[in-house]
């Protein structure tokens, strides 16, 4: 059976797993699948009918070279918002171990680790000292 689907996958787009934008468009589906519980609008589940087609007919199709563009065309046009997503991803784990003040006098923004107690903090930009509890 695995071997079986190997070969029917072979010099298919997706033989080598599902992409970023296949990835995508299964969680747009799930979301309009749940959201259509509450509105029951046909207008959405004719939209996930599409997008659940689109999704295989790209993951079975064998123009490699057209849904890859696709899939970078995707990749561009969502990097800015990705790339956001992941400065606060970055941000929030750096919460975790760190307190971020401010200086008083600069409005310089200083990282200091946490669980430190008091401390004196020196602002690395204009000198300022103030303490801090971390
Ligand atoms: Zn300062």
């Amino acid at each position: 059976m695995r071997e079986k689907y190997r070969r029917f996958m072979y010099g298919r787009y997706g033989q080598n797993g599902p992409d970023q934008l296949y990835r995508f468009l299964t969680w747009v589906v799930l979301v309009c699948i749940v959201l259509n519980w509450f509105v029951k609008s046909s207008f959405l589940y004719y939209v996930v009918w599409f997008l659940v087609i689109y999704s295989l007919y790209r993951h079975f199709s064998k123009n490699y070279q057209a849904r890859y563009a696709e899939n970078q065309k995707y990749l561009q046009m969502t990097a800015k918002f990705r790339y956001c997503l992941e400065q606060q991803k970055k941000l929030a784990g750096e919460r975790k171990y760190h307190h971020i003040y401010t200086c008083p006098k600069c409005k310089q923004k200083i990282r200091i680790p946490k669980g430190k107690g008091k401390i004196m903090v020196r602002c690395p930009k204009c000198y300022h000292e103030f303490q801090k509890r971390s």
